[in-house]
């Protein structure tokens, strides 16, 4: 579950914390709903090599069958 930095456009108030999806924090400050959502601390973070897909052309290669359909790999 993702947590979420958000600064409340009522009384200025910053906080994280933690989104469902579908439903709608408020300030622990004020109840407000006014709320401005700043980055996410795991969006941030997660940008490495996670990213590549597990399925595509070989690694090594480049040969567009995968892993396995060279020669060599
Ligand atoms: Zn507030």
């Amino acid at each position: 579950m993702p947590i979420y930095e958000y600064a409340c456009r009522s009384c200025g108030h910053e906080f994280e914390t933690l989104v469902r999806s579908g439903s709608t924090p408020d300030c622990p400050s004020c109840k407000s709903t006014e709320l401005e959502k700043k980055l996410s601390v795991f969006a941030t973070a997660s940008s490495g090599p996670e990213a590549a897909p597990a399925a595509g052309p070989c690694g090594a290669c480049g040969h567009p069958g995968g892993p396995g359909s060279c020669a060599l790999h």
